[in-house]
């Protein structure tokens, strides 16, 4: 049994799918913050295996405790946490709280449960303002905002506890810019309010729900003035912890590999793949830069293929066609 926290996510929901497909049975662990209880069923229509839900705050002992109590744990998958860079700059104690705090009970429930294996969801946002491209997993480094420095505190108690606890592994996988949906269209992201991030943006100005997209800053040392990420696929993405995990339990080492395609497309790139895949023009006007945003940022992940022979296999129009198939299925995401 896999117990994956924040299964019910949008990275989360989709890695079950992924597990599930690998021949896991699956204990989610979910308070709900951030998702929907209908998520659930979609997970088990697609991926077909066995899939037991807790609705549960990381952060309630007990409440943890039940989910690790009915069949024995032989890993934990952490996506449970909150994300916003935005949000993390207003309510820091929240983000510290949660994240940290959610993680801190998740390991000593783990601990009393003898469970020594986790995968854990960190970011390339702990790379800070990138020195040199592309991002090695030994560059320094300096989250610049609460969000990215719960993922590093995090880490860095990952290390601690496995330096301190025989037979503990880790996998701590900083994922780039994830994007796009299961292929179904059943699946898919789902932010609440006014979405932050580019591609849910891209989709809700397709479907109708916003007017038009601001580009953030196109004054940018990049191909065309615009900022540039790693864009990856989330099944992709979902597939790099199913080799994640197979590798803590396999190899029985800790690893830490960047989740990224290691390749970078500047913003105008993706709406320009997105308007090619589902030829829907997406109005766009040019803003100031965003504060905190950096010119660039991609991915080296030549260690996440020698360590964990994985890598990503679909591209920028996979995304935009899969992460269109969602949104246009489901127009104002899931069903409350
Ligand atoms: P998400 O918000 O869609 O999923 C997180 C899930 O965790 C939600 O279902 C939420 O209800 C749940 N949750 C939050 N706090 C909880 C708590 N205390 N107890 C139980 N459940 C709780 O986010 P996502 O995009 O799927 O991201 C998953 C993880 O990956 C997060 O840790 C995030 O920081 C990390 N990450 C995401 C991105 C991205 O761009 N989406 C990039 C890098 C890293
Ligand atoms: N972006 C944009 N308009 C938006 C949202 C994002 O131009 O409405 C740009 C942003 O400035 C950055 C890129 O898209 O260059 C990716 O931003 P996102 O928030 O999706 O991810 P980040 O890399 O910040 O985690």
């Amino acid at each position: 049994m896999i117990l994956v926290t924040g299964g019910l996510g949008y990275i989360g929901s989709h890695t079950c799918v992924a597990l599930q497909r690998a021949g896991h049975a699956l204990t989610i662990v979910d308070n709900l913050a951030n998702s929907k209880i209908g998520v659930l069923e979609r997970i088990r229509a697609l991926g077909g295996g066995s899939v037991e839900f807790h609705r549960a705050d990381l952060r309630d002992g007990p409440a943890l405790a039940a989910a690790f109590e009915r069949h024995p744990v032989e890993a934990v998958i952490h996506f449970a946490g909150y994300k916003a860079v935005g949000e993390s700059v207003a309510k820091p104690l929240e983000y510290y709280d949660n994240n940290i705090g959610g993680t801190f009970v998740l390991l000593d429930t783990m601990a009393r449960f003898s469970v020594h294996r986790i995968v854990f969801s960190s970011s390339a946002t702990v790379y800070g303002d990138p020195q040199r491209l592309p991002l090695t997993e030994d560059h320094p480094l300096g989250a610049v905002n609460p969000y990215g420095r719960t993922k590093q505190f995090i880490e860095s108690i990952l290390t601690d506890v496995a330096a301190g606890t025989p037979g503990f592994r880790h996998a701590t996988l900083r994922y780039f810019n994830p994007m796009g949906a299961h292929p179904s269209g059943r699946l898919g992201e789902d932010p609440r309010g006014i979405p932050n991030n580019l591609f849910p943006y891209i989709t809700q100005v397709a479907i109708g729900r916003l007017q038009k997209l601001r580009v953030f800053g196109n004054d940018y040392d990049t191909v065309d003035g615009t900022g540039v990420r790693d864009f990856i696929h989330v099944m992709d993405l979902a597939e790099g912890h199913v080799a994640a995990l197979r590798y803590l339990l396999e190899k029985d080492r800790s690893i830490t590999a960047n989740l990224g395609t290691g390749r970078g497309n500047s913003v105008l790139e993706v709406v320009g793949a997105f308007e090619r895949v589902t030829g829907i023009r997406i109005p766009h006007e040019f803003a100031p830069r965003r504060p905190g945003d950096v010119a660039s940022c991609y991915a080296d992940v030549s260690r996440a293929f020698a360590e964990l022979g994985w890598k990503t296999k679909l591209g920028i129009e996979d995304m935009c066609r899969d992460g269109w198939a969602w949104q246009s299925a489901n127009p104002q995401g899931y069903p409350d």
